[in-house]
Order: C-alpha cells, then structure tokens, then sequence
C-alpha cells in the first residue's frame, strides 16, 4: 500500500466525533476542545506515515481505537490545570519551586470570602470614603514589630527595589562586598541597586569589612546605609561584620538612615524551638534600624509578599513612588497575609497552625511516628525499602547550614532504576517530587501530610505496572 492510499483511510473529523466515546466525551468536555484534539491527533498521525519508510507501510492498518484513546487524552490533559498540586517528599520545607511557604488551612475562609465576594480593600467602612488598602495589615505589623509603620508589596525583591528608589536615587547606598547576595539568578543586590537609580558604594572585603570602611565611604552623597542578610550563604572563618547596632549608631551620627535586607522576615526566636538563630524583624527594629524589609513566603510562612516595616517618615515617602502602584499586591495577597499575621498573635497556636513553623519544628520522634505509619501503608506493595535517619533542610535561600535531623523512606526499587523511579513518580498524575541518595529512593515525611500517604501508595503501585 502507498502513503496515499492509506492517509486516505484515516477518519474524518466528523467520523470520530460521531464515535460513541467521542459523543461521551463530549458530554463532560467542551466540543471545541475535542475537535481541536481531534484535529491535532489526525495530524499527528499523518505526520507519523508521512515520516514511515515504504518498507513499513507493508501492513499498517488506521487503528481507530488507538486513535480515540488519543483524543480522550489529549482532551483530558488540555482541561486538567497545568499548575496543580504536587507532594513535596524532599524534605526542604520552605522549596521555591514547589511554591515556598503553604498556607494554613485555617484560613482559607478568610481568603476565599474575599475573593469570592466584594470586599472593603479600598473602602474605610467607618467614614464611607476611599480607603487604603494597605490599612488592613499595617496595625498588625506594627503590633508584631514594633515599628512606626509600614507597607507591603508584591515580593522582597520589589521592596527593597522601592526602597532604595525613595530613598537613594542618584545618590550612594553604602555596602560591605560582603553581603552582595545573589538570591536565585535574576536577584542579586548590585543589580537590584542599579535598577532603582541608587549608587552602590562597596566597601571591606568578602570576609571581613570594618566600621572604618563605612566611616570613610560616608559623603556628600551618601542616601543610606545598607545592611543586607546573608540569608542564603555563611562566610566562617577569619571574618567581621560591622554589628547591627553599630551601624545605626553610626548612621545616627551622620545622620544617614540605616537600610536593612533581612530577606527571611522571621517573627519568633527559633532558637527556642532547637533551630539556629536568625535575626528577627523585631530586633532589627529595636535596634533602631530606620527601613527593614522582608519575604512574606519564607520563614514568616505567608504568602508572596514584600514586607517594608520602619519610620513614617520614609514610608510616607514610599507611597508616593509610583514604583508602589506598579508593585501593589491583590487582594487574595492581603487577605491571607492579614489571616497569617493574625496566627502569629497566640504564641502556641502559631507553631501549630503556620505550616512552615510546623514543619520546621516537628520532633524527631513524631517524624518516627509518621515515618513508620507511611511505611506501614507502603509495606504490602513488596517493595524493599526501610525506615531510615536522614536531615531535611529549611530551603528558600534561609538557615543554609541547617540540617534538621528526620526520618525518611529509603526504596531501592528491583523492577525498575532509582532515576527511572524517581522519573515515574514526578510524572504522576500528581507528581511526587522526591531526591535519590546512594543508590536509593528518598521520601522525607516532614514536608508530607498524611492525606497524602495513600496518593503515594498508589503512585508506586503504578510504577509496578508494565
Ligand atoms: C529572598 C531574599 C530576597 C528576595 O525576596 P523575594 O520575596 O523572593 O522577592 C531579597 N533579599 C534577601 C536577603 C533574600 O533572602
């Protein structure tokens, strides 16, 4: 048979849309999608016969059930949601791109109320006239923080951005090269300097910078000095940074205000919960630093947010930037911003209810507890695998040298390779993100809610499937 004959004998879109499968599927699938599918899936197999060797074409025949199948998948996957949920099983609690910090599920009346219905973000309900939709969250960061005021954005990146746009354009912001941090490729403070119009003045070295160095980088010129957290990387060894505390003293002296990047934003002392310490928005802000600026989806455990907290004066200065038009957050932003602020009010409800705290701070023995739960669902599934001890880490570029001891389940598949594995479960239905380690499969119960164990169980049942 030649091609021709036989591209002659593929359907027509009519045909297969009168298929009894194809009239079923287009009860629960709009009929556009399923002509386009059918469309796409007829040429792709014109495509396939057009590319075949004449030697191949000897007994091919228009598999027709092969081709519905098809365009039932096709159909299918152009309707899922392509960003959907995934099973975090990596064991890095804050992971950026699975999202960064999850949101407490108590408040998700609070958010959907205000994105299903109206909701007074601009309107100040006791006067009856315009409002600000930064009012909602501004007591309850000053309450949280102590500062004069404050104003939030769409991420830290856009806050420091602002920041150094109101208070530095065209004039120098004094920083130590050693806190010329680079968060993911496209942030990196040099970068970010030259964007809002501010001059960067490095000063010290990599490892070590002085107060001196400040003193004699300070000018005619100087808009600020910046402080940014090396959130993301420890310098050890023979180093010095200028403190804190210095800082601001020296700024008040010259009076140049003092900007500080503290990336994370935590709002506990997690030295009291067995982590490493890292400086809180609280401290920065007793200390007497003028602008701090923060993430509201790292270890605060909110979402997407950038932070500004400091002196009325300079915030005052902020909202007239028409860098904060262009950098304002929604109103779903605000909503479970204000919602996650409010858990932070209640110490103890706060480490259970904010994911992220929880994660971070869940103990060896209820990771054990959870560990030997999942491996009890997965045991009847005949695959070799055993409990074992392992680190989790923080992730999102904060606390880089913390290794939080967990447990995990370590696979070591006999049907098919670890990568291969690793592979299948990534491309689940809903995929499951795990790390291979010597050889074996890992799954790290800490960042895996428990609904969860039996989408995993299942998963790896189908890999077991030929
Ligand atoms: C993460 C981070 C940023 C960027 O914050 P986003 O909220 O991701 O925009 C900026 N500075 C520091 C020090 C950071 O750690």
């Amino acid at each position: 048979m030649n091609k021709k004959s036989i591209l002659s004998k593929l359907p027509s879109v009519d045909e297969l849309l009168n298929c009894d499968e194809v009239i079923h599927l287009i009860d629960q699938i709009p009929r556009k999608v399923v002509v386009n599918s059918i469309r796409k899936c007829l040429q792709n197999y014109r495509n396939k016969i057009l590319a075949m060797k004449e030697s191949e074409l000897a007994n091919l025949q228009v598999n027709m059930s092969e081709l519905i199948e098809n365009v039932i998948y096709q159909s299918e996957k152009f309707m899922a949601m392509n960003l959907r949920k995934v099973i975090n099983a990596t064991g890095v609690v804050l992971h950026t791109n699975l999202g960064r910090a999850l949101l407490s599920d108590e408040i998700k009346e609070e958010v959907w109320s205000v994105a299903a219905g109206y909701s007074n973000l601009e309107l100040n309900v006791d006067t009856g006239k315009r409002g600000s939709r930064y009012s909602h969250v501004v007591e309850l960061i000053k309450y949280l923080t102590g500062a004069d005021d404050a104003l939030v954005v769409n991420n830290n990146a856009a806050a420091v951005m602002l920041v150094l746009s109101t208070m530095a354009k065209e004039k120098e912001v004094i920083v130590s090269r050693g806190e010329l941090v680079e968060i993911g490729g496209s942030f990196r403070v040099p970068d970010v300097m030259e964007q809002s119009g501010a001059k960067l003045v490095d000063i010290g070295t990599t490892n070590k910078t002085h107060l001196w160095d400040y003193e004699k980088a300070l000018g005619e010129n100087t808009a600020a000095l910046l402080k940014v957290h090396t959130s993301n990387y420890k310098i050890l060894g023979f180093t010095e940074e200028v403190a804190l505390k210095e800082l601001v003293a020296l700024g008040r002296k010259n009076n140049v205000p003092v900007i500080e990047d503290l990336g994370s934003g935590v709002l506990v002392d997690l030295q009291k919960y067995g982590l490493t310490y890292e400086p809180t928005v609280q401290e920065s802000v007793a200390l007497g630093v003028d602008v701090v600026t923060f993430s509201g989806d790292k270890l605060l455990g909110g979402p997407q947010a950038g932070i500004i907290v400091g002196n009325k004066h300079w915030i005052d200065q902020m909202k007239k930037n028409p860098l904060t038009r262009a950098f304002r957050i929604d109103k779903l932003t605000m909503a479970a911003l204000e919602a996650t602020l409010k858990l932070y009010l209640d110490e103890e409800e706060m480490i259970k209810k904010i994911p992220t705290l929880k994660m971070l701070t869940e103990s060896v023995a209820s990771l054990q507890k959870r560990a030997q739960q999942l491996y009890d669902i997965l045991a009847n599934l005949d695959l070799p695998m055993e409990i074992k001890e392992d680190f989790s880490q923080v992730g999102g570029g904060s606390l880089p040298l913390e290794k939080l001891p967990t447990k995990v389940i370590a696979i070591k598949p006999m049907h098919l390779s670890v990568s291969k594995l690793e592979e299948k479960l990534r491309s689940h239905t809903i995929p499951i993100i795990t790390r291979i380690q010597e050889e074996q499969l890992i799954i790290d119960v800490r960042t895996i809610k428990e609904e969860d164990y039996d989408i995993i169980k299942k998963a790896l049942k189908d890999t077991m499937k030929i």
